[in-house]
């Protein structure tokens, strides 16, 4: 049987187990934390559950595809509509509410910019048309004359262009775009350096709108690995792995620091949902070609800074974002979920996106004090009664927890990485070897995630059946 060791048990890995020991494979997780699931854990604090990281599933069609894979369906997770959803606070006071209902949400445009409404509903209409051309191509592995062979090839501008070039084609201006750019000033990005898929996004409420699972986006984890136990992967956790073991053939397996067979596991096949650059760079000793070099370069992506707040009241959306400044940056605070504290409080967030500079040249110390600033604002406080800050983290509590290199989850997504090509699942100087994760996809969301685990591993136990059948 072929022995498959994963390692990092993040939503990539733990959908690449199961997908691997679906297709017969003897798999071993091994995650460096108490628990699995990685950025998109849950948290307990002062009694209540939080989501740690991630609170919008904008994507449902693909977490369901990757998890129709593994056997699995999302219809246990209970979907719970986000309608409005999101609420966008604008540097004059007013807001707007951008609905799944894609007419209610051009009036509510025209309501703050009359005339903007009608720009948006066919920005909104094309978008969907080449999401249509487009979707194909992001679930699986594709020939590069596909696009000419399904006409994906239409959508090509929206693909090759940066966000920003994508909005002005289109003539999408002001709050329109805003509302548009809101998911990379969020992620922390640059709309000029942005990838133009990033503009499907609109196409994505207005046809699935957006949800989260009841009790929060932590049930994703929960259920994925009730799966990894009913299926029998074997999964060790507190065993953080040290290094990726090769021999002049390829991968011979890994060292654990606790495995509990003595440090050493042997394996036909590694994939890693470390972050790629800390598996090619420190947990294998070999040089990496200049090819792996190239797709590595460009900016970090940094988790930003977190409060976690108990809240009493009633807030007005979900999920409320404001953006300002010079650059443009958003704030969102979150409140997901019915009361669960003993004075009926609810879990709140303040998330702030950072780019990776401007949190290392902040320090520990100026973002503790951006966080703080951040909270005392009013503009998120519509329909809140009251605040506790029960917790908070930090760029380099992330980056602790997570083992994240350099205190980076990924690549800030860009138009570069979609021209030169995202690291790739199968590393080809090293046989046996796989990624799996938010490295390995240009979208960098758990369901991007998920689909990264199952065409990593589809990739790997097919090597393996060629190479032993030749
Ligand atoms: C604040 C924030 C908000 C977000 N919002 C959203 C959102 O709304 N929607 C969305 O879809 N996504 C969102 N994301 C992104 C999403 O959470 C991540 O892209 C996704 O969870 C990453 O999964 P992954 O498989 O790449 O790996 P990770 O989650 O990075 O998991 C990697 C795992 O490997 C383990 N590990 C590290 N080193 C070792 C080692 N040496 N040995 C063993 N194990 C190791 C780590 O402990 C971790 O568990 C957000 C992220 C953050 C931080």
């Amino acid at each position: 049987m072929t022995r498959v060791v994963v390692v990092g048990g993040g939503v990539g890995g733990i959908v690449a187990a199961l997908r691997a020991r679906q297709l017969g494979a003897d798999v071993t997780l091994l995650e460096a934390r108490s628990v699995v699931g990685g950025l998109a854990s849950g948290l307990e604090l002062d009694g209540m559950v939080f989501d740690g990281g991630p609170y919008i599933l904008l994507d449902r069609i693909r977490l369901a595809w990757a998890f129709e894979q593994v056997g699995l369906g999302l219809d246990s997770l209970d979907m719970v509509e986000m309608d409005p959803a999101y609420r966008m606070q604008l540097a004059n006071g007013q807001a707007i509410a951008i609905c799944s209902d894609l007419e209610e949400t051009v009036a509510a445009i025209d309501a703050v910019e009359p005339g903007t409404g009608e720009t948006y509903r066919t920005f909104a209409n094309r978008a969907a048309s080449a999401l249509a051309h487009l979707a194909p191509l992001l679930v699986r592995p594709h020939h590069p004359l596909e696009p000419l062979k399904t006409g994906a090839w239409r959508a090509g501008a929206w693909a090759a262009l940066s966000l920003d070039q994508v909005l002005r084609r289109n003539n999408l201006t002001g709050v329109a775009a805003d509302a548009v750019r809101i998911w990379t000033y969020i992620a922390g990005g640059d709309p000029g350096r942005a990838p133009g898929p990033l503009a499907l996004v609109p196409a994505l409420i207005h046809r699935d709108g957006a949800a989260r699972p009841a009790g929060g986006i932590h049930r994703v984890i929960a259920l994925l690995e009730a799966e990894l136990r009913r299926v029998g992967v074997v999964v060790e956790t507190s065993t953080p792995v040290a290094s990726i073991n090769h021999d002049s053939a390829g991968v011979t397996g890994v060292t654990g620091v606790t495995t509990e067979s003595g440090g050493q596991l042997d394996a036909d096949i590694v994939i890693s949902d470390v972050g790629g650059a800390t598996a090619l760079l420190d947990l294998i000793d070999a040089p990496l070609p200049r090819s792996l070099k190239l797709r590595m370069a460009g900016p970090l992506q940094s988790p930003g800074v977190t409060a976690y707040l108990a809240v009493r009241g009633t807030p007005s959306a979900e999920i409320n974002f404001q953006v300002d400044g010079t650059p443009k940056q958003a704030t969102a605070f979150i409140s997901g979920g019915d009361p669960q504290g003993s004075n009926g409080e609810r879990p709140g967030r303040i998330v702030a996106p950072l780019s990776h500079d401007r949190a290392v040249e902040l320090g520990e110390s100026g973002q503790a004090a951006l966080l703080e600033r951040l909270v005392d604002q009013a503009w998120w406080r519509d329909g809140i009664e009251d605040v506790q800050i029960v917790g908070r983290r930090l760029v380099s509590d992330w980056g602790r927890e997570f083992r994240l290199r350099d205190d980076a989850m990924n690549l800030v997504m860009a138009r570069r990485q979609l021209l030169l090509g995202r690291l790739p699942h199968r590393i080809a100087h090293m046989p046996g070897l796989y990624l799996a994760g938010s490295w390995t996809h240009p979208g960098q969301w758990i369901s991007f995630c998920s689909v990264s685990g199952v065409l990593a591993a589809d990739r790997a136990m097919k090597d393996c059946e060629m190479k032993d059948s030749a």
